[in-house]
């Protein structure tokens, strides 16, 4: 059975485009290119995500309806609970992350 890990991305801010998430096991931040979906994993030791890699998922708040909302695929651009088309700008960060990308 093939393992599906999913982590969840911010944007860099080292630079104006691209991923990052903080890996639980490295205990650092790996960066991606821009875009949800599946990641070849960037563990430079032998990690749970190593052989399968992982899913690049983002978590937002819908600016119409104020519901959380978890995205999986960039194609995904009507918010799932109001059916709102929203711009990824005009999505909120969970407070969670925005906590996060402060560090
Ligand atoms: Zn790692
Ligand atoms: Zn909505």
């Amino acid at each position: 059975m093939k393992t599906q890990s999913e982590v969840i991305c911010i944007p860099r801010t080292d630079i104006p485009f691209g991923w990052k998430f903080f890996c639980p096991f490295c205990h650092v931040y790996h960066s991606h290119g821009t875009g949800l979906g599946h990641r070849e994993a960037h563990c430079t030791k032998e990690t749970p995500f190593s052989k399968h890699g992982y899913y690049l998922i983002e978590i937002l708040t819908c600016p119409a309806c104020k519901n959380t909302i978890v995205r999986r695929s960039d194609n995904d651009r009507n918010c799932p609970e109001c059916g709102q088309y929203v711009k990824r700008s005009e999505m909120i960060p969970s407070i969670e992350l925005r906590a996060q990308k402060v560090i």
